[in-house]
């Protein structure tokens, strides 16, 4: 056994090999090994490994969703946020379920420590500081990888990662050069090797901000933002982690920031036309800001320390492809910035990506098999959308060696399975950010039950273990508990009572049964507990009261969107023959008998979901599917 180890290893023999150690890669290795296969992991640089080479912080709207959902599927990026915060946040907090948000402010170096550390630890991952340059196909199948040294890894499935590398090329101002970040070589070589297997690729564009020197900050001037007090985390794990907390501030752009702008904008690669790839719409450059947002006469700018053992900190809001000169000019414009010494200038990149309608919701290619995409090269952005997809795609990698059926999540399940169905469904233009609205069961997909959601079948593919798996449990049947002593137990209508619900704008005028209360729009938990003691004596968690509370103030829409996802279900069990013929179906136009041919959507739910797919070709998809008894129905 110990020989059979030794000689593939020095044969170059693998399961599967993963291109590129960022937030994608380092999940798909992790996953993959810990489902038992053998993992090369090929890097440009490890010294690089997880590394958030633009803003230092995890989550945020709908992405703290995604983490949540890694997390109760077993996957990694919430323990290591956890583990490296230097601040925690939730954002929306005020707001409803369905938009809170946490948002962890990292430790950039810490974070990337932790995570080679544990791929270090992790029995069956081999990292490798190489550039894959060419994939070995042999029959439609992935066998081997080949290095731009030339050595080639025997494999059995590849999952490619690449982020930002693939035929790289970084603008500051007019002048480029090829990299895939500031100080990493671009990924040459592999996008003529998916060519030459029939792939097709397009370029995308995305930008940072410039790096400052925190000594040279008058934070005097702007704005203290500082952590929550009351700490919530990613991991459903106990005893997570308390650390000490570091404020962010905030400043703002003004007329004299907008006129040096205006003024440079013949400098700028994106207007010069010398950038072709479409930029991220939701994370737009401090240019593309003032010229689309003309009539606003300022915006906001964050200023994020980039972790504890730097004077590095991270202009949020300020990403910029203009000169590193006219930069500094723009940057002392900012009250508290007037001295700022700029580390690090912004610089916007360009890079290959494979449109994702080319794999399938398994994240596998439809050319190769074996072969797996996961990341920015999908055409998403964030680190968070890298990490889901990684984690989907190492899962099934496992599941393609091991001839089980795929992981392939649906949209009423998670933010993982809208985020894969919308890239293989939509012929995604601009990098994907995921967002709340790309939801339509978003109040069913929070944050807070993402657990509920997701950690059966991580328990079950074998990555959640059955300590986490026990706590689940426990969890779930507290939370039942919990929602049927409320439906129970009362309140009397008495001089008591109404002299505290008058503190919150409330009366009662008859004994109300605790859950009755709480939907009322002003009554929380905590207000019940102050209603009434023995709710205050039974101190129940916080974890298990919040979803308590949410299931039973949002019941109705809960119970709305239940039965929106059934009404969904029925146009799902219409799957579509692989071998339909779109181009002689008539009584739809060529228009979207192309778009239906180029996307092969698996159920008649997916095709509906294409753009520009009307309800009226939906039915006479449905009536030819019924006709020729393709559709399996229940
Ligand atoms: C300049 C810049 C600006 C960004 N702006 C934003 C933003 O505004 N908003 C946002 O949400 N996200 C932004 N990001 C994107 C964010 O960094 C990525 O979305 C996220 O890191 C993608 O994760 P990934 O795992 O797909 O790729 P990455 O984290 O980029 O990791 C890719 C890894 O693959 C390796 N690699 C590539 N090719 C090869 C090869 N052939 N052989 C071996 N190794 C290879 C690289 O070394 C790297 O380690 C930005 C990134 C950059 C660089």
């Amino acid at each position: 056994m110990l020989y059979n180890t030794i000689m593939n290893y020095l044969n170059n023999k693998y399961d599967v090999i993963v291109v590129g150690a960022g937030h994608a890669g380092c999940e798909a290795a992790l996953s993959c090994a810990r489902l038992g296969l053998k993992v090369l992991l090929a890097t440009l640089n490890i010294d690089n490994i997880a590394l958030q080479p633009c803003n230092p912080a995890i989550g945020g709207p709908a992405k703290s969703t995604l983490v949540r959902e890694i997390a109760a599927l077993g996957g990694e990026m919430g323990e290591a946020a956890d583990a490296t915060y230097i601040q925690m946040k939730m954002l929306n907090s005020s707001k409803g379920p369905a938009v809170r948000a946490l948002r962890a402010q990292s430790d950039k170096k810490e974070y990337s420590d932790y995570m080679r550390h544990l791929l270090e630890k992790t029995n069956n991952i081999y990292l490798r500081q190489a550039c894959i340059t060419d994939l070995i196909v042999k029959d439609g199948e992935i066998t081997g990888a080949v290095d731009e040294f030339g050595i080639e890894y025997s494999v059995r499935a590849a999952v490619l990662t690449t982020g930002t590398s693939l035929a790289g090329k970084i603008f500051v101002g007019l002048k480029s050069y090829s990299a895939g970040r500031l100080g990493e070589q671009a990924a040459i070589g592999l996008s003529d090797s998916l060519r030459k297997l029939g792939i097709n690729l397009k370029k995308l564009k995305t930008g940072t901000p410039p790096r400052v020197d925190s000594r040279t900050i008058d934070y005097s001037k702007m704005e203290i933002q500082p952590g929550d007090e009351v700490l919530n985390f990613y991991s459903f794990k106990p005893n997570r982690p308390v650390r000490k907390q570091y404020p962010c501030y905030l400043t703002r752009t003004n007329e004299e920031t907008h006129n040096i702008i205006r003024a440079n904008l013949d400098k700028s690669p994106m207007f010069q036309g010398l950038i072709q790839g479409v930029g991220p719409r939701y994370c737009p450059s401090i240019e593309d800001k003032v010229v689309r947002f003309h009539e606003n006469p300022s915006h906001h700018i964050f200023i994020e320390p980039e972790g504890l053992g730097t004077y590095e900190v991270y202009i949020q809001g300020f990403s910029s492809s203009l000169p590193a000169d006219v930069q500094i000019k723009m940057l002392r414009t900012l009250p508290g910035l007037e001295k700022a010494h700029v580390i690090k200038p912004a610089y916007a990149v360009e890079y290959d990506y494979v449109p994702a309608i080319q794999t399938t919701h398994s994240l596998m290619s439809k050319q190769v098999k074996g072969l797996f995409f996961a990341g920015q090269i999908n055409g998403t952005s964030g680190y968070e959308e890298a990490a889901a997809q990684g984690l989907i795609a190492g899962i099934n990698a496992f599941n393609y060696l091991n001839h089980s059926e795929m992981l392939e999540l649906s949209r009423s399940s998670s933010y993982i399975g809208t985020l894969i169905d919308d890239l293989v469904t939509k012929d995604i233009q601009d990098p994907y950010r995921m967002l709340t609205s790309r939801s339509e069961y978003r109040l069913l997909l929070r944050q807070d039950n993402a657990d509920e959601r997701l950690t059966p079948i991580g328990h079950k593919i074998g990555l959640v273990d059955e300590a986490q798996f026990n706590i689940f449990k426990i969890k779930q049947e507290n939370i039942a508990k919990e929602i049927a002593r409320l439906k129970e137990e009362k309140v009397p209508a008495n001089d008591d009572t109404n002299s505290i619900l008058a503190k919150y704008g409330e009366h009662i005028d008859r004994g109300m049964k605790l859950a009755e209360l709480l939907k009322r729009p002003n009554i929380t938990y905590n207000i019940i507990k102050e209603l009434h003691p023995q709710t205050q004596k039974l101190n129940i968690s916080r974890d298990v009261y919040e979803q308590a509370e949410v299931m039973i103030k949002y019941d109705g829409y809960l119970k709305r969107q239940e039965f929106q996802v059934e009404q969904a279900g029925k146009l799902d069990k219409f799957k579509i023959p692989e071998n339909i013929d779109y181009m002689s179906i008539e009584h739809i136009s060529s228009e979207t008998k192309e778009k239906l041919n180029k996307i092969r959507p698996k159920t008649l739910a997916q095709a509906s979901r294409i753009g520009g797919v009307k309800p009226a070709d939906i039915s006479v998809l449905m009536v030819i599917l019924e006709k020729h008894q393709f559709a399996i129905k229940n």
